[in-house]
């Protein structure tokens, strides 16, 4: 009987647990389904949507390679999916479907949806652990419950992968051809506005392209990332997040170039490589939470008295953080470079957001779907996670007395303000120092191009302070 491997965020053929499984299984077909009502109300970001169908068109020439067609159905939301597979295993003699697990709420009753129609044409539906190294729920305390804090997490995890490295999977070989037609892959989605062609040449689509930013983080930043990774205007991080994110790079693979770059050593050996491990195992530990705390990806906090803090409605301030008019330079450049790029630098993502939690105290959720809007490499677990860490709402967060002054991150992390200027031209004439204060800058400040700051950062800092020791207060 055939296989059908329904793809979703796994776009590639590479270590691909379901591409695999159904070709082992039988002769294979693969589906994509292309849901824009579904998306518009998860917020993903048009960027985003841009680079799935990029890859796409990039996937279905690897799969015809490996004689695997790829049919394309357009519906408007996730309910209409159990319909879908239902009649296209009985129109192509499906014997059992498979695909990559996923973690939401949503794509969780997608896929129970999915797996009770098929029952009943008795079609088994194979779901498997692929987008992450450990099954969410298989990581739990010695009182069987989940790990609430990352450092316990993560020493769960390294104790398992000191005794056993999940390994990659080959791509499969082609299977014999089949005489079935692949649809084109659509370039864009009608009312979606298309990217512009700067982030795409950005963001190349396709594992090659993907492995090749791997590979070179791995020769050429990873033994640095350490010391690195905080500067915005330095190439320290990887930036393979969109990859991870659509799918074009497994965990694993990833994994194992880390370990590869520091000769075969997990927790030990090249801190670089150590501390870009422990990110990996960071985006487990939301996806964890997410699973094992559903509340967060339904717009609820993790630390539920967090609900009661004062938050602002503030529309002209949370406009200026959002177009990047704050200023406050390193908000501003930040701001604008994930308008620019569809991503922004790791420290930023965190001074940006605990800036609003906290300096405008505009509710979190207001800067997590702006992040989901905009974010090429937007993933609902990491992003929530981020967003609840910088807020101090989360589990495992930033203690609330722990603000980032918005300046002295300027100073210490972009401290020629490299960064700066190559976001906020206005402010290009000012030199290292003014640049991070400009209205302090004597007759040099661009009064007419760039705005005052739209707080006050000492009352600002006070009144957050207040409000979250008002929540203790109240308990
Ligand atoms: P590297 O530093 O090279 O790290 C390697 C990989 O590890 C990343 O690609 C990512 O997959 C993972 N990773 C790194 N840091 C984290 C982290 N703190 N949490 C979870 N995974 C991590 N990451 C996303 O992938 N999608 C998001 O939507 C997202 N939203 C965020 C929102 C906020 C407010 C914050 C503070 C962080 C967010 N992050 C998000 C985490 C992090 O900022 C990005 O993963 C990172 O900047 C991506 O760049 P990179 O690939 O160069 O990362």
């Amino acid at each position: 009987m055939n296989q059908l491997y329904w793809l979703r965020t796994d776009l590639r053929v590479a270590d691909n647990t379901a591409l695999t499984a159904a070709m082992n299984a039988g002769p294979t077909l693969a589906l994509y389904v292309i849901t824009p009502g579904q998306w518009r109300a998860h917020d993903d970001a048009p960027c985003k949507i841009d680079f799935w169908l990029r890859n796409l068109a990039e996937l279905s020439r690897r799969l015809s390679e490996l004689n695997v067609p790829l049919l394309i159905r357009t519906l408007d939301n996730w309910g209409e999916v159990p319909a879908l597979m239902a009649e296209l295993c009985r129109t192509h003699r499906i014997g059992a479907v498979h695909a990559n697990d996923e973690y939401g709420v949503n794509e969780c009753r997608r896929d129970q949806a999915v797996a009770e129609a098929l029952r009943s044409d008795d079609v088994p539906f194979h779901r498997h652990l692929d987008q992450l190294l450990f099954a969410p729920g298989s990581i739990r305390t010695l009182a069987g419950e989940c790990f609430k804090v990352f450092s316990q997490f993560r020493k769960v995890c390294y104790n398992r992968l000191s005794h056993s490295l999940p390994r990659c999977l080959p791509t499969p070989a082609a299977q014999p051809w089949l005489a079935v037609k692949s649809d084109p892959v659509p370039a864009s989605i009608a009312g979606m506005a298309s990217p512009l062609p700067a982030l795409q040449r950005y963001w190349p689509a396709g594992e090659t392209s993907a492995h090749r930013r791997l590979q070179a983080f791995a020769e050429h930043g990873m033994a640095d990332y350490q010391s690195q990774r905080d500067f915005p205007a330095e190439p320290g991080t990887s930036q393979v997040s969109p990859y991870l994110a659509a799918g074009v790079l497994s965990p694993r693979q990833c994994l194992h170039a880390a370990l590869a770059s520091n000769r075969g050593e997990l927790d030990s050996g090249n801190p670089g490589a150590v501390t870009w491990i422990n990110e990996l195992l960071w985006r487990e530990f939301y996806k964890h939470i997410l699973v094992g705390y559903p509340r967060v990806s339904m717009g609820r906090a993790f630390r539920s008295e967090t609900e009661r803090l004062p938050w602002r409605r503030a529309a002209d301030d949370l406009a200026a953080w959002q177009q990047g008019r704050t200023g406050f330079p390193i908000i501003d450049a930040a701001m604008r470079q994930l308008l620019a790029t569809g991503w922004m630098h790791n420290r930023l993502r965190m001074v940006t957001a605990m800036f609003l939690s906290k300096n405008l105290l505009i509710d979190w959720r207001e800067g997590e779907r702006w992040f989901m809007q905009h974010l090429i490499d937007g993933d609902l677990a990491a992003n929530n996670g981020g967003w609840q860490w910088s807020a101090s709402t989360g589990t495992d967060s930033v203690p609330y007395f722990r603000l980032f002054n918005p300046m002295s991150q300027s100073t210490r992390f972009d401290p020629d303000g490299r960064f700066l200027r190559c976001w906020l031209p206005e402010l290009e004439a000012l030199d290292g120092r003014d640049i991070h204060h400009p209205q302090k800058a004597n007759g040099l400040f661009p009064a007419d191009e760039y705005p005052m700051p739209i707080v006050d950062l000492p009352m600002s800092r006070e009144r957050a302070l207040t409000a979250f020791r008002q929540l203790s207060e109240q308990r």
